[in-house]
């Protein structure tokens, strides 16, 4: 396939549009991917922030609430008073609906009451790993999660309990049931929202104790960086590729009084669906755009490429004549085009004249400047073929060779040009004369009938024999006369009569014309 200037133009039109367009849409695509995760990134920061003091809050709460509780109970719990020991844990239990269970513990690890009573744990002893800790601690109190006595994974808040002297006599401590609707889901759940963040809690070792998904609870995700931050009590925001493999973006934030961390994040994709949808606005809205560039384009490449076309076009078939019209006619309206078509009308000038010089060497005489013999043959049988009369003089100059002998060449070449200006001044501009060779010249003078063509010959040679010509002499010439188709019916019939009528000239004198007598032969292809 040639490739042609046209479609190279548009071709690279169209890449840079392309181009302009996509480095266009993906920058802005990438300012705001930037600002979006900028802005998810401080969110979710300030968010973890929030959440994490509002756990510290609750925790604090919690623990005055137990405070509260075991201050009172010193007396009863020595008094050993079941029933009123289970008030307390039922109030406790419904009175705020932090605890999924409440229970007071003596000091030697004996259950004395329990709310809900459905736990059956009265009268055991407490040997669950928080509950040991607690007794141990005899202070307030949050456990690490542990799997509880009634086999869940629970937190135990505790207070301490001491009667007036101020001895340890046992606990009141709550329980939060992890895996189950929980006060947790309240205060954190209420913040979950539906586009594609959650929360999570982690403990003190990385285990996760708070989850939208219930099953990821009890898990531990140390490898997350997230996480490793939060063990080492730090808080911020990151952007991190979670356990599962998904690019997310959390803020985090470090849980005081628990020695807990919350986490808030967003999955990368779901932030950045605005941006897509800019991208996908900003392409539909540039499509008419680009579709009236590109004809923009089409229209520009079709004027760019037009001139150089047609020059090409008229470049490549120069050879062919009357394109100098054609060429000043391409519209070329800018410097290359235009000096294209200089330089084209140039060159077609020069190779024209060279043309014509080669055709003027070849059919003229180089002495005389009088048609040469082969462009006489050709007109000759130009005319033979359109059947169009003539008459033909043919003459030669009298004694010529004496003129040579006696004067020169050189003189003898003056007079045979002197002859040919004297033909050519004697005949009508319709008529051609020729140089036979030597000093024999034809005059063709076409319609001419033998009255026309005669007085020709008589004034042509009146007008020499009264003339002196350049060797200082007067110079005669014979002619003899034929005529087409009366004395022949070609051209070399006609010649042969021509010169026997010259020849019968020279024989009955010289200084004559002779006008054919000849009848033609009718086979016409002879
Ligand atoms: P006539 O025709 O009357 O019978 O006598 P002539 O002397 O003209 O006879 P001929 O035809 O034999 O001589 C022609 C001479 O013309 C011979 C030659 O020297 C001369 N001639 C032929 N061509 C040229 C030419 O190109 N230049 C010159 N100077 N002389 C030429
Ligand atoms: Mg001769
Ligand atoms: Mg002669």
């Amino acid at each position: 396939m040639k490739l042609s200037l046209k479609y190279l133009i548009l071709a690279v039109a169209m890449l840079a549009l392309v181009l302009t367009l996509v480095s266009s849409i993906s920058s802005g695509y990438n300012v705001q991917k930037k600002s979006l995760i900028d802005m998810t990134l401080e969110t979710n920061r300030t968010y973890a922030q929030k959440l994490s003091s509002t756990t510290d809050s609750f925790l604090k709460m919690t623990l005055q609430t137990l405070e509260v509780s075991a201050d009172n109970l010193a007396q009863t719990m020595i008094e050993r008073d079941i029933d009123s020991l289970t008030i307390e844990a039922e109030r406790l239990t419904a009175q705020s609906d932090t605890f999924n269970s409440v229970l007071i513990v003596a000091k030697d690890g004996e259950i004395l009451a329990t709310s809900p009573k459905t736990l059956e744990l009265q009268g055991k002893i407490l040997n669950s790993e928080g509950g040991i800790q607690a007794l141990k601690e005899r202070k307030a109190f949050i456990s690490d999660p542990y799997i509880s006595l009634t086999d869940r994974l629970i937190i135990f808040i505790s207070q301490p309990v001491f009667d007036e002297d101020n001895k340890f006599i046992g606990l009141v401590g709550g329980s939060i049931y992890l895996k189950e609707e929980n006060i947790l889901q309240d205060v954190l759940g209420e913040h979950f929202y539906e586009n594609g963040s959650y929360v999570y809690v982690v403990d003190s070792t990385g285990r996760i104790i708070y989850h939208q998904d219930k099953d990821r609870i009890n898990d531990f995700a140390r490898e997350n960086p997230v996480i490793q931050e939060l063990v080492k009590g730090k808080s911020g925001a990151m952007q991190l590729v979670n356990s599962k493999g998904v690019d997310m973006l959390a803020g985090y934030a470090h849980v005081n009084g628990a020695d807990w961390g919350v986490v808030t994040q967003r999955s990368t994709n779901a932030t950045l669906v605005p941006a897509k949808d800019m991208m996908q606005e900003m392409i539909r809205k540039a499509l008419p755009f680009l579709l009236v560039s590109i004809l923009i384009i089409i229209y520009i490449s079709n004027q760019i490429a037009n001139p150089l076309q047609k020059l090409a076009h008229y470049a490549e078939t120069s050879t062919q004549s009357n394109q100098e019209e054609e060429i000043s006619q391409v519209r070329t309206w800018y410097y290359e085009a235009i000096q294209l078509k200089r330089a084209l009308n140039f060159s077609m000038n020069f190779f024209q004249d060279r043309v014509n010089f080669y055709i003027h060497q070849s059919t003229t005489d180089p002495l005389t400047k009088l048609w040469n013999r082969r462009s006489m043959d050709e007109l000759l049988k130009k005319w033979t073929d359109q059947d169009k009369p003539y008459a033909l003089i043919m003459l030669d100059i009298d004694k010529f060779k004496r003129v040579n002998d006696t004067y020169g060449h050189g003189v003898g070449d003056d007079v045979l040009k002197y002859l040919a200006d004297k033909m050519q001044k004697m005949t009508r501009e319709q008529d051609h004369c020729c140089r036979l060779g030597g000093e024999e010249f034809v005059i063709l003078l076409p319609k001419a009938d033998e009255k026309t063509a005669y007085d020709v010959a008589e004034r042509l040679r009146k007008k020499l024999e009264t003339t002196i010509s350049p060797c200082g002499e007067i110079v005669t010439v014979s002619l003899g006369i034929a005529l087409f188709p009366d004395h022949g019916r070609h051209p070399k019939e006609i010649l042969e009569t021509a010169d026997t009528a010259l020849y019968e000239a020279k024989r009955t004198g010289r200084n004559r014309t002779v006008v054919s007598t000849h009848t033609p032969t009718h086979d016409a292809t002879v």
